[in-house]
């Protein structure tokens, strides 16, 4: 046996009797063939950056001295980056809610507002938990959905906590936030919190596995979720593995995991537009396909939707091979695009492992707010798509005679634009916070500001009462 095989051997005995204290170890990695290799050597993959070269996996606390003599150059990650240290004097782990709270929130937040529907079990885990979703919306039944959804691996938290926080915000800013207002007043917003509830509960005890797969361990350590979906399913063995003891593991069957029937059936039955897979971590916005390295017929539009959201928020944006210099086959995203044309996006939220933010509110807030202002612009897009638009919205124009227009979206160095049906108008660049970021005078050409963000912007002109809006996106 070679010194490779011995080592999976022994990580595939490690994951099957289940060991409590795991490390992160960030390995360099300068070529594509490094991070194969890696991965070739039987690792859990935690995370890996292209453009930073560098690959974090997660291996047993014992395990660490051989890996450091292996890879001289890596270095061992924070102890808390890796897993949860059960300091549950705050909540459930640390600072992050855990499945008790989460069940409490979403009750609470439903008990709390009119926009808020009380949580519906749609299915059932392995264990028979209820899995279940959340609407939130002001407008009726008909209107488009936007979909999103956390923890398809149980040890992902900070996924979850960017949920909850958009949640938050939708609901409490309703009627004063002009955004939050519109997006409301023309979605129904759809959450499903916890989709691997059974990993998340199982993580909760001191000294738990720190589960990532679901609990169905009829023949190894679980299924990988997020490798079991419909669509190119076991398309090769680099983007999910046939071996049941392995971290993506895909299951004897595309949807053989009543995790994945469940939430796949929901989405045919409300049809989302499109929406957010949380995961964590590394700061990333993926899109597909997964399966290969090929753009979608619509590369065009996530490429500009993800440089759009990712780029103000510092995250790269990419395919799963170009942003991680690995595929993934078997992907909820793949399946909701190929199958289905949905916009699903994959963010890889939060900068510090899966845990590393559980003691610290700062990084946990700054997460949520990365990840809000990207839910905000996504749910912008995703109306846009189907041609509900801000401008009709804005609270300053609808119906009205004088308008705005824009000669070409998105916008580079320099905004063209017309403003008709006024005398003398004041127009003003409003960011979506509704705070007026310049004043433009009406000639109908207007220098951007080189130290403007990317972002969607609206114009707005204004005079005795009467005003008009337009919608556009700032794109270099
Ligand atoms: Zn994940």
């Amino acid at each position: 046996m070679n010194r490779c095989a011995a080592l999976c051997l022994v990580l595939l005995l490690t994951l099957s009797s289940g060991a409590f204290a795991w490390r992160l170890i960030r390995i360099p990695s300068l070529t594509d063939s490094d991070f194969s290799s890696i991965a070739s050597m039987g690792y859990d993959i935690a995370n890996s950056s292209r453009s930073e070269g560098f690959v974090d996996v997660m291996v047993e606390d014992r395990f660490v001295e051989e890996t450091m003599l292996r890879f001289p150059h890596a270095k061992v990650l924070p102890a808390e980056w890796a897993q949860p240290m059960n300091d549950q004097s705050r909540n459930e782990f640390g600072y992050y809610y855990g499945p008790n709270e989460n069940n409490a929130f979403w009750a609470n937040l439903a008990a709390g507002s009119d926009l808020v529907d009380t949580p519906v079990a749609f299915a059932q885990s392995y264990q028979n938990r209820d899995i279940y979703h959340v609407r939130i919306t002001n407008a009726g039944s008909d209107a488009p959905v936007i979909f999103f959804n956390a923890l398809t691996h149980g040890r992902e938290p900070g996924g979850n906590s960017a949920l909850i926080d958009f949640a938050q915000w939708l609901t409490s800013e309703y009627g004063s936030d002009t955004m939050a207002t519109f997006i409301l007043d023309n979605a129904q917003v759809y959450f499903v919190p916890m989709v691997n509830i059974d990993a998340y509960y199982y993580n909760l005890p001191s000294g738990a596995p720190n589960h990532r797969k679901n609990l169905n361990f009829t023949s190894g350590t679980g299924i990988d979720l997020n490798r079991n979906w419909g669509y190119m399913w076991g398309y090769d063995n680099i983007g999910s593995s046939p071996d049941p003891y392995s971290e993506t593991y895909r299951g004897t069957a595309a949807f053989s995991e009543v995790e994945t029937q469940g939430l796949s059936d929901l989405m045919v039955e409300l049809m989302p537009l499109g929406g957010f897979n949380f995961h964590t971590y590394g700061g990333y916005l993926i899109y597909p396909w997964g399966y290969n390295n090929q753009p979608t017929p619509d590369q065009a539009t996530f490429q500009s939707w993800g440089a759009q959201m990712a780029g103000p928020v510092g995250y790269d944006w990419g395919r799963c091979y170009e942003v991680l210099g690995y595929s993934s086959n078997g992907d909820a995203c793949d399946w909701e695009y190929g199958d289905q044309g949905m916009f699903f996006f994959t963010p890889e939220v939060d900068d510090n492992g899966f845990w590393g933010s559980q003691n610290d509110t700062t990084l946990i807030v700054t997460n949520n707010l990365e990840c809000r202002s990207m839910s905000k612009l996504l749910c912008m897009n995703l109306l846009g798509s189907v041609g509900i638009e801000a401008q009709e919205y804005a609270g300053v124009g609808e119906g009205v005679e004088p308008s705005v227009d824009i000669s070409a979206n998105p916008v580079g160095s320099v905004l063209s634009f017309t403003v008709q049906g006024f005398g003398a108008p004041i127009v003003s660049v409003l960011d979506l916070s509704g705070r007026v970021v310049a004043r433009v005078s009406d000639s109908g050409s207007w220098a951007v500001p080189s130290g403007m963000s990317n972002g969607i912007y609206y114009l707005v002109a204004r005079e005795n009462g009467a005003s008009a809006s337009r919608a556009f996106t700032v794109l270099r």
